[in-house]
């Protein structure tokens, strides 16, 4: 029987790349990818993405995102979450009043899309750079009605001010938006604090949700775009609200401390810690606090699982943490508990790894070398298991085969 088919759908081709316009992109998306990948009431959604006193670090981070990538969302690939209408300064085609255009409708109400707002960066006091007749960051210009005829920098926390209320979510990304930062360290001459400091903590967006948080000197990547495709999965109605902690820190990326899941941790319990950078064992008497940070690098990886601090050397400084980098300074100095933890371990690890040599060099042996007396390897002798080696099997065999009908070997 012939299938019926649809006539393939022509879809007009959109101009150059370089002169393509964000909203003609997405429409040529919409139109390709069909109805049948957006389950959810909504076609796309706008990413208002300000910044602050920022390094663009947080920027970077993001377009390295794998799982998912920016892409995936910008084309609306992932199933049920809408195409996503990213405006950034730095990535963005459109400049000037074409930029500017959809977030004064948005603070209008005139949008006709839902949007969230991405903050990355902490806000400085616009008032004290003011005083002085400047301004810390701005985007963007308008009329000035105490000069007429003059225009004005629209400082970002402004625009924070402004399309806050209408969000369907408030997400801040990287340190410096979520807990202030280095820019609000000791000292602070720009009074630099976090979006939720600035919003209060009685902010809440459309969908009833307080600031979210995605932490890090720069996140991970994955971290945010994952956050924001579930944000987005509970804008659709598809999925539900997803966990956040106290903090507002998405929940199951954030709940674990780096040393939980750290390729070194193995080393600590054994009490092994390397003196120098460069050495493989763990990292706690070089400034490493891993032990008591939340952060999941160590088993997420930098850019598409690859990378990580304690990963690829470098000792954990507590860059996702509110108390970051006061309370992690001096950096790679030891933290003062290492010396309670470091030792407990060092007294364990003394007693466990010789006894786990034993158990190495009876594991690392075929039963059959111990039959005949020849090992087969052309490589060299594995050591032979001593006198003391065998008796302490006797009786690890004894215990491990105990209540079983397994032979002894
Ligand atoms: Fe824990 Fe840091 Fe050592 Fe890793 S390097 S095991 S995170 S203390």
């Amino acid at each position: 029987m012939a299938i019926a088919q649809e006539p393939p759908t022509t879809v007009p081709q959109a101009g150059n790349v370089a002169g393509v316009s964000q909203e003609e992109w997405a429409t040529q998306f919409a139109a390709q990818s069909g109805p049948a990948t957006r389950l959810g009431p909504f076609e796309s959604v706008h990413v208002f993405w300000l910044a602050g006193m920022s390094c663009d670090g947080c920027s970077i981070a993001v377009v390295g995102a794998t799982m998912p990538s920016v892409e995936s969302l910008l084309t609306g690939s992932l199933p049920g979450v809408p195409i996503v209408f990213l405006h950034h300064t730095a990535l963005q085609v459109e400049a000037g009043e074409a930029f500017m255009e959809p977030m004064r409708k948005a603070v209008r109400g005139e949008l006709g899309a839902p949007y969230v707002v991405v903050y990355e960066g902490s806000i400085a006091d616009e008032t004290k750079a003011a005083a002085l007749g400047g301004y810390w960051s701005a985007i963007g210009e308008e009329d000035n009605p105490e000069h007429p005829g003059e225009m004005r920098q629209v400082p970002s926390a402004v625009w924070m001010k402004r399309l806050a209320p209408g969000a369907a979510a408030v997400v801040a990304i990287g340190t410096c938006a979520t807990w202030g930062g280095i820019p609000a360290a000791y000292g602070n001459p720009t009074a630099a604090m976090s979006v939720q400091d600035y919003l209060g903590r009685d902010y809440r967006s459309t969908l009833g949700v307080p600031v979210v948080n995605v932490p890090g000197c720069s996140p991970v990547g994955d971290n945010f775009t994952e956050t924001v495709a579930a944000v987005l999965l509970f804008l659709q109605g598809i999925g539900p609200l997803p966990e956040f902690d106290d903090l507002g820190r998405p929940a199951w990326l954030f709940g674990e401390t780096v040393h939980r899941n750290c390729t070194r941790a193995g080393y600590y319990e054994e009490g092994t810690f390397a003196e120098h950078y460069g050495d493989k064992e763990c990292l706690v008497e070089i400034g490493c606090w891993g032990p008591v940070v939340n952060c999941n690098i160590t088993s997420r990886g930098a850019i598409n699982h690859i990378g990580g601090c304690m990963n690829v050397g470098g000792p954990c400084i507590g860059c996702t943490m509110p108390g970051f980098p006061d309370r992690f300074a001096p950096f790679y100095k030891a933290p003062p508990g290492t010396f309670v933890s470091g030792t407990a371990s060092k007294l364990v690890g003394s007693f466990v790894r010789p006894l786990r040599r034993v158990t190495q060099r009876y594991a690392n042996r075929e039963t059959r070398w111990d039959t005949t007396g020849v090992v087969s390897s052309g490589w060299g002798a594995p050591k032979t298991p001593t006198f003391v080696d065998k008796l302490i099997h006797i009786a690890y065999d004894r215990m491990r085969h105990g209540g079983t009908t397994a032979k002894n070997f």
